[in-house]
């Protein structure tokens, strides 16, 4: 997930292109949930995306460009096994500047060709998700993880040996060398964990790091805690018992029970107040709905903000090809009641609504905690935020 990664963000905000030589930045939702993209469906959307910039493009030279990036880019589509959610590609052929990431989110379908790459929607995703910190320390050496989004990465780790060694004192020294031995390793000890809070917070402020989860012997992690700066130890959530040479595997199957939990908290949060502020809203100045009706109106007047469902919620729908709205019935001549056209019935159209929720430069929450999930049961399953 280098593409979150700060530095990654900072090394393409701040990369010199070539003036003259644009950069072409593509953004292809590619998510196995959608049936049509199973089928390729995504190759069909990027190519009708390409198309339609190239038919903008009017300099000679910059067509030529774009052509040279567009063709890179539908051959890394038809190629990609997808590893994600989304695709993103950025491209400029004559300046041999290449960059591909599957990320494990959903991102609205764009692309664009400028100065240089399209970052937007990388650090609002990057915004939208909360990152956990996971320190695993004993009292020789600490690593340190980073979970965001389902994935985690190592991100760095520091590993030192104990500069006092126990020996063997013989005859009437032995009493004391051992105390001097003990006082000295507790000093080593303190100092190394003091080492391992200073890194924790460096990298808190470095990665943005949201909360953080302290691993390790239960003595290591409990005395860490106390060593932590105030700032670090605000944000600990728990402190987990494993060994500081967990592989990272491990390392992320106990941590992430921990973050689920703390997710579906928050989406339980989520889900009452929207249904609060469904409830109080007024009907002069509406600001969340509840139900397919409601949400699938707001949807057709662009005026979603954030649309909230149960994930792997599929329901059947209309869709008018010509007007473009999405209806959760349609009416008894199957006429679009707006423009009168005949409607398209949909197997799924959850799908569709998320889909332009997303590309109204709404978000999505695919609620996944049980008990957030039956409260939007008894409310008709999908509301929205509105504008
Ligand atoms: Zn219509």
């Amino acid at each position: 997930m280098k593409a979150l990664q700060p530095q990654v963000i900072q090394e393409l905000k701040e990369r010199k292109g070539r003036p003259g030589s644009p950069v072409l930045s593509l953004y292809l939702n590619l998510d196995p949930a959608n049936p049509v993209n199973l089928r390729g469906g995504y190759k069909v959307s990027l190519d009708a995306m390409l198309k339609d910039l190239e038919s903008q493009i009017k300099d000679e030279n910059e067509l030529r460009h774009f052509q040279e990036d567009a063709e890179w880019a539908r051959r890394k589509a038809e190629f990609h096994i997808a590893k994600g959610r989304s695709l993103v590609l950025f491209s400029d052929v004559s300046e041999s500047f290449f960059f591909e990431e599957d990320l494990p989110i959903r991102l609205a379908n764009q692309v664009w060709f400028g100065e240089s790459p399209y970052l937007r929607p990388l650090l609002e995703a990057r915004n939208e998700y909360e990152r956990y910190g996971v320190v695993l320390a004993d009292r020789e050496k600490a690593r340190f993880f980073l979970i965001s989004m389902g994935e985690i990465d190592e991100i760095s780790d520091i590993f030192q040996e104990p500069p006092v060694k126990h020996r063997s004192a013989a005859g009437s020294d032995h009493m004391r060398s051992q105390m001097v031995f003990q006082r000295r390793a507790a000093k080593w000890s303190e100092e190394f964990l003091k080492n391992v809070s200073d890194t924790l917070h460096d990298i808190m402020v470095e990665y943005d790091i949201d909360r953080v989860i302290l691993g390790g012997p239960e003595e290591v992690t409990a005395e860490l805690q106390r060593l932590l700066p105030k700032a670090v130890v605000a944000r600990v959530v728990d402190r987990l018992r494993m060994p500081a040479s967990a592989k990272t595997s491990e390392v992320f199957e106990v941590a992430f029970p921990i973050i689920e939990k703390i997710e579906r908290e928050q989406q339980s949060t989520l889900v009452q107040d929207l249904i609060t502020t469904a409830h109080k809203s007024k009907a002069t100045s509406v600001k969340a709905v509840l139900g397919f009706d409601a949400t699938l109106d707001a949807i057709n007047q662009g005026r979603v903000y954030r649309l909230v469902y149960p994930t792997g919620l599929s329901m059947n729908g209309y869709h008018c090809t010509s007007c473009d709205v999405l209806l959760d019935h349609s009416p008894s001549d199957g006429r679009c009641p707006y423009c009168s056209n005949t409607l398209l019935e949909l197997e799924d159209i959850v799908w569709p609504a998320s889909e332009r929720a997303l590309d109204m430069g709404g978000k999505i929450e695919e609620i996944r905690s049980a008990e957030a999930i039956s409260m939007l049961a008894g409310v008709g399953q999908i509301g929205a935020y509105l504008r």
